[in-house]
């Protein structure tokens, strides 16, 4: 399934240093003169695409970048140093686009590619430059140039490799939560997940990109709730993942719901491989978790897992078996030739 992860930064590249004004004075020499260097140049702001990112997520939460200023010139002709260039890491794929204008500047595609989003500022050239037969002692100097600045639209065609299902309030935005680094709103009503959200989840180095998917309600096939616009993004991924509250009053009865709501709307989707997991299991007594257990075995023909997203129960080994299912799509990949 395929996703828009999207984001918007602000670059600011350094400014450049300033040159000096600055006269060679000793002891024994006659004639000084100016001896002014100039300023360093800022550092530039580069993008440099990776494989290894699947994700504009880091870029949610850091928005401001900003490259050194280069240093300013120092007498006896020193010029300054130049400021740190700044490499942002992107996923491959990103667009890059000038979030004002709309233009696109930059499209990642190819492996290790970098490229100069915002130049830093000359230096100031120092009043050595200035010298002239008419003016032998120049005081001008010139200020070091601004860094270029600019907001940037990041977006990414993100494809997932496992959707979470269930009903509002089944606990995916916790689980998602509790797996990834990705923050979704969570909240005791439903509907809270307006628009997938996206979580890369780790386990033995491999990832797998979850997408948390807006909540289900019976008849959603027939356009109550949200409908199943939403369900469209899921028919490419490779294996879902069924949360059911197991402190629902009939848990076998929301699997089934689920269940065929996903049938309602394409069998392909029905026939992905799945696994079911009884969530919220923190907030049940053991006795009465064995006994929800058996009833939605039996209800079911399903042997689900027990977890608990919010207390982290159980995460490992119903990662495990989901890792069995997916395998990580980079249709997106060959996609865009690379
Ligand atoms: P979603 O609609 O499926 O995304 O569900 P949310 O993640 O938003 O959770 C709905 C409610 O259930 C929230 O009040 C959560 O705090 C609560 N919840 C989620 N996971 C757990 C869990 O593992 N244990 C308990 N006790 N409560 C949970
Ligand atoms: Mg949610």
């Amino acid at each position: 399934m395929q996703f828009l992860d999207e984001a918007t930064i602000f670059v600011k590249a350094g400014n450049g240093g300033a040159g000096c004004v600055s006269f060679r004075r000793e002891k024994f020499i006659e004639f000084g003169g100016p001896d002014g260097g100039d300023g360093g140049k800022g550092g530039d702001i580069w993008l440099h695409a990776s494989k290894d990112l699947n994700t504009l997520i880091d870029y949610r939460f850091a928005k401001h970048f900003k490259a050194t200023t280069g240093i300013h010139g120092m007498g006896r002709n020193r010029t300054g140093a130049q400021g740190d260039d700044l490499i942002l890491t992107m996923p491959l794929g990103t667009q890059v686009f000038d979030a004002e204008t709309g233009i696109l500047l930059a499209d990642l595609i190819d492996e290790e590619q970098r490229v100069c989003i915002a130049r830093g500022g000359r230096g100031g050239l120092g009043n050595a430059h200035f010298k002239s037969s008419t003016n032998q002692s120049p005081r001008t100097a010139q200020k070091g140039e601004l860094g270029e600045e600019r907001q940037l639209y990041l977006q990414l065609k993100v494809m997932a490799d496992v959707g979470l299902v269930g009903l509002p309030n089944a606990g995916k935005s916790t689980f998602l939560s509790a797996v990834s680094r990705a923050r979704p709103k969570v909240a005791d009503y439903p509907f809270t997940t307006l628009h997938p959200h996206l979580g890369m989840v780790y386990l033995d180095e491999q990832e797998r990109v979850f997408a948390d998917i807006p909540g289900l309600i019976e008849g959603a096939a027939e356009g109550v709730g949200l409908g199943h616009e939403f369900l469209r993004h899921v028919e490419r991924c490779q294996a879902l993942l069924h949360l059911v509250d197991a402190t629902s009053d009939d848990p076998a009865e929301d699997f089934h719901v689920v269940r065929q709501e996903l049938a309602a709307y394409s069998e392909a989707l029905a026939n992905k491989p799945y696994v079911v997991a009884l969530n919220k299991i923190d907030a049940l007594e053991s006795d009465l978790q064995e006994m929800v257990f058996q009833l939605f075995t039996e209800a079911t023909g399903e042997e689900p897992l027990l977890i608990s997203g919010l207390a982290k129960k159980n995460i490992e080994p119903l990662l495990r078996l989901i890792w069995s299912f997916a395998i990580h799509d980079d249709s997106w990949e060959a996609e865009y030739g690379c």
